[in-house]
């Protein structure tokens, strides 16, 4: 990559070229030293010109019609005069080294929006952390004036939770009559998603979904009773009717209304900040923890004695934290 000046690309990104945009994404995934130490400055620089836009997560299963619905309802909200960027968080990039995501020609109608930005496939990841970088992904596209980032994950491993830590607004696609209602999702989700959409609400499939639709709503009612909060709410959408965007904007401004009145909007932020904090740290931590040679050794040598009964947990623990804690006082 060829290395521009941190003027070269905080410039680029206030004048909001999509190239600038996309090239900032690249630096500061990279893992190069030289990359970090500019990726740094760069987000030091646009700081102030970010937090202002709604963030909003999309997750569900493979062919819940996230891609679509998104590149849909992404195109109408650009032209109704806003500026949508698109990002996407795969853990199985970090795990396979491959991407489901960018398997995909994705969002042909949203990508020849003139407002709208929409990262191609998520980085392969390295050692993990690409979703640390999500989040700077998104200051960048503040920074270059996008004022709505959808940012999409699949429904499988820890997806989700890495993204319910970095957006303001969280919804979930849920479908019908395809093996995945009520009891296909994850309970936990529906303690914290915002909005699930019965989606594909059109053709035969419309009374089902309103069917399924009122499924939800009762299970939520049961989870959540009247507390007082946001209750998630439920909606069937079709990417095919334009009705269904209107619907999801206006529930989506409904909820910031009630956080911004309730003063809760920036507090989750806050929030959110010290969760990445604290992700960072264990990033950190383990890349050097399993990362040096000698802990790696150590971690061989332990784990066959385990093997054998000659060590037990205990003692094996020990000896890795104490062949960690030397090799960082040599440091
Ligand atoms: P993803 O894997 O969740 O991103 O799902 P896709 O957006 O790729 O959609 C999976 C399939 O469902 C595709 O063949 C779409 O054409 C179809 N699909 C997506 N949205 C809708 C919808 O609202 N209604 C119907 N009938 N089909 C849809």
């Amino acid at each position: 990559m060829k290395l521009k000046t941190v003027q070269d690309y905080t410039q680029g990104l206030l004048e909001g070229k999509r190239t600038a945009l996309a090239q900032a994404i690249t630096l500061i995934e990279s893992k190069a030293p030289k990359h970090k130490v500019i990726a740094q400055q760069l987000i030091k620089e646009i700081y102030p010109h970010t937090g202002h836009s709604v963030r909003i997560g999309f997750t569900g299963v493979p062919g819940a019609g996230k891609s679509t619905l998104i590149d849909k309802f992404g195109s109408y909200l650009c032209k109704n005069g806003h500026s949508v960027a698109v990002l996407a968080v795969d853990p199985s990039s970090t795990l396979s080294g491959g991407s489901i995501l960018g398997d995909k020609t994705r969002m042909e109608l949203l990508t020849k929006q003139e407002n709208a930005f929409v990262r191609p496939s998520p980085s392969q990841g390295t050692l993990g952390g690409v979703h640390l970088k999500t989040r700077e992904a998104i200051f960048l596209c503040e920074a270059a004036g996008y004022n709505i980032i959808f940012v999409e994950t699949m429904g499988v491993g820890q997806g989700e939770m890495i993204v319910k830590e970095m957006v303001d607004f969280f919804v979930l696609l849920a479908l019908t009559g395809a093996g995945d209602d009520l009891q296909g999702i994850k309970k936990g989700l529906l303690e914290w998603v915002n909005l699930i959409c019965v989606n594909k609400a059109d053709g035969d499939n419309r009374l089902k979904a309103e069917v399924t639709a009122k499924e939800y709503e009762s299970v939520i009612g049961f989870l959540h009773g009247h507390s007082g909060g946001w209750n998630p709410q439920v909606i069937t959408t079709s990417a095919y009717e334009e009705a269904s965007f209107q619907d999801l904007w206006k529930i989506i401004c409904d909820y910031k209304e009630w956080m911004n009145k309730n003063d809760l909007f920036y507090t989750v932020r806050r929030k959110q900040m010290k969760a990445w904090l604290q992700a960072s740290v264990n990033e950190y931590l383990q890349e050097s923890f399993y990362g040096h040679p000698l802990v790696k050794q150590t971690l061989g040598d332990v784990e066959k004695q385990m093997m054998t009964g000659d060590v037990t947990m205990a003692e094996a623990l020990e000896r890795l934290i104490k062949t960690y804690q030397q090799a960082m006082k040599e440091i």
